[in-house]
């Protein structure tokens, strides 16, 4: 008798298929510190595609702290937070975020996770089980992150909640569809930043829905928070709003250089999560040394420091919308450090891609399912550890790699 291994074969022709859409992704292994360049065996490449925005995943302060916190707390947790895992250096990090979004949510406490994916996954399945199964109405942007996707579906699949996807840039439709909503529940999901074209969410606006419509309102400020407003606190900073409807989540691993998560609501939102949010009570809680060296890098987003670092980012947006000019690929209209170029075809992208590591530039393509079909793109990121000349230098390459792939030479 033959053992035939049918789902080894699914696999492979799987993996097949991929390859020949130009879909398939491959992992590249880095020897040295997240920072603007990076060591790949033999070679150096210069990078513009992390999303460690103030550069702060190398800086000597932190480095520092965790090993500070190593020492103070061990390197593991040992238990979920409700069991044994909740440590000091999580109650004091909770604290210190509260306060960063306290101007803008009334009541506000922190909850601590140890991923954006989990936090959001908590989140909307959590708060979606505070009314009766088929009483809730989901309100999600089509281009939100993919955890926000997932968080969602799940919520869908929980509570039978109703969902609805919305355009971010036309809110009439959104606004339509609620002023005939019944459902005593409903909760609209937002990124801040759209992860993929960087541009910022109407939050004044959908504030107004939300409370217009007794909705909630959850920002997923992911690529904002450290980056937007004066005092890097993010988008509801910059956009200098106040409700108690917003729920907020930021993640701690792009600009905060380190790892991690949080979720910002009223008290009562967050006792919620912490009594009911499955992925928050059936995880392992972070090791304490990474909240403790968080409180490090809280303190240097809102320092002097932190300031000087938004502004170097925000001199590189001014210099990449004057002087970078394509003559066949887009720009979009992004004022945050996420700058992509848009080539449409999988094929173009890839070459681009290809062509810029080939000149030592480490800048991938990004494609569909992450984006929408045709609309491949390159993924540009600055960090504020990126000098003046570091941009013109990538401006005057990626010019010459678009004369070279349009003039198909
Ligand atoms: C990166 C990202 C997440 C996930 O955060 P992690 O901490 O990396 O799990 C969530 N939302 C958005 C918009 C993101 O870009």
């Amino acid at each position: 008798m033959s053992n035939s291994f049918s789902a080894l074969d699914m696999a492979e022709h799987q993996i097949a298929d991929l390859d020949t859409k130009l879909l398939r992704r491959k992992l590249r292994t880095t020897e040295s510190p997240c920072d603007t360049k990076a060591r790949i065996g033999q070679r150096e490449l210069k990078t513009f595609c992390s999303n460690d925005y103030l550069g702060l995943a190398n800086h000597p302060e932190l480095v520092s702290a965790i090993a500070e916190g190593a020492k103070l707390y061990g390197v593991g947790s040992g238990a979920s937070h409700l069991i044994s895992g909740h440590s000091i250096a999580h109650d004091l990090l909770e604290k210190k975020l509260a306060t960063f979004e306290s101007a803008h949510i009334s009541d506000v406490r922190a909850l601590f996770f140890s991923t954006g994916y989990l936090a959001n996954v908590t989140a909307i399945t959590g708060l979606a089980r505070l009314a009766g199964p088929s009483e809730v109405s989901i309100y999600s942007a089509k281009l939100n992150h993919a955890s926000l996707i997932d968080g969602v579906r799940l919520a869908s699949a929980q509570t039978k909640a109703q969902v609805t996807l919305f355009d971010h840039q036309n809110l009439n439709f959104l606004e339509e569809v609620l002023k005939h909503d019944v459902h005593p529940l409903k909760l609209i999901v937002i990124d801040g930043v759209f992860s993929m074209d960087g541009d910022i969410a109407p939050v004044e606006n959908l504030i107004q829905i939300a409370e217009k419509y007794d909705a909630l309102l959850m920002v997923d400020d992911a690529h904002g928070f450290g980056v937007l407003g004066q005092q890097g606190h993010g988008i509801l900073e910059q956009s200098e709003v106040h409700s108690e409807r917003i729920i907020y989540i930021g993640t701690l691993g792009k600009a905060a250089g380190v790892s991690g998560a949080f979720i910002c609501a009223a008290a009562p939102f967050i006792e919620w999560l912490i009594q009911k949010g499955r992925p928050y009570i059936y995880s392992t809680a972070t090791p304490p040394a990474i909240a403790h060296t968080l409180l490090t890098s809280l303190e240097l987003i809102e320092s002097d420091e932190g300031i000087s670092r938004r502004q170097q980012l925000n001199q590189l947006i001014q210099i990449w919308h004057d002087e970078m000019k394509f003559t066949h690929w887009e720009k979009v209209p992004s004022f945050t450090p996420i700058q992509p170029v848009i080539l449409g075809s999988n094929a173009n992208a890839l070459a681009a891609a290809k062509l810029l590591d080939e000149v030592g530039y480490w800048i991938p393509a990004i494609r569909p399912p992450t984006v929408p079909v045709g609309s491949s793109r390159l993924r540009i990121t600055f960090s504020a550890n990126h000098s003046v000349e570091d941009l013109r230098k990538l401006i005057k390459t990626l010019k010459m790699i678009e004369q070279k792939i349009e003039s198909g030479s």
